[in-house]
């Protein structure tokens, strides 16, 4: 909280319209709150675009908004595409995808609800990068450079889960596609 003295000096620094000094008027908590605001409004994780690539590298892109949210997928298709336990599904909002270097290549796929979905990969080695359906993208998270700050916050089709993997506490878990 802004001592009164400062907060009174803090006034008379802004020589600012009165939307502006109606701000400033307003009692210390108030101000205290708003820059608590400020400080939760400056992103950890995006601080500048993330970078990701094919695994041959002629593949290279970049998000330039911040993803919306991880989910890791158990399903078989995701098994198989991923050549692994599971998929990691990075939700990315409108425009944040851009590529950078090298040419996509795509096929469509129809899901379990019906809807098409749209499979972009590296057709050099055949890395996947994207999935994208009427409801939005998804980056497959694995693709980006740095994964150090993944996290996933929800699992899907958990009934087709290898045994071994143990999902953590507090996590969103799903037995089907939710
Ligand atoms: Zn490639
Ligand atoms: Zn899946």
């Amino acid at each position: 909280m802004l001592q009164a003295a400062e907060f009174g000096q803090w006034q008379r620094q802004r020589s600012a319209p009165s939307a502006v000094l109606k701000i400033a008027l307003r009692p210390p908590q108030k101000a205290s709150k708003s820059t608590k605001t400020k400080k939760s409004a400056r992103p950890l994780t995006m601080t500048e675009p993330k970078r990701g690539g094919c695994q041959c590298g002629q593949i290279k892109y970049e998000l330039r908004r911040e993803p919306l949210g991880l989910a890791v997928c158990h399903c078989k298709e995701c098994q198989r595409q991923s050549g692994s336990a599971f998929s990691m599904s990075l939700a990315v909002p409108g425009g944040a995808f851009q590529l950078r270097s090298g040419v996509l290549k795509t096929f469509e796929v129809m899901c379990d609800s019906g809807r098409i979905k749209t499979c972009a990969f590296c057709p050099e080695c055949g890395t996947r990068i994207y999935h994208e359906t009427e409801n939005g993208m998804s980056v497959k998270a694995g693709t980006l450079d740095d994964t150090s700050w993944l996290k996933p916050d929800s699992h899907y089709w958990t009934m087709r889960k290898q045994s071994w993997v143990v999902i953590p506490d507090g996590v969103s878990q799903f037995t089907d596609d939710g």
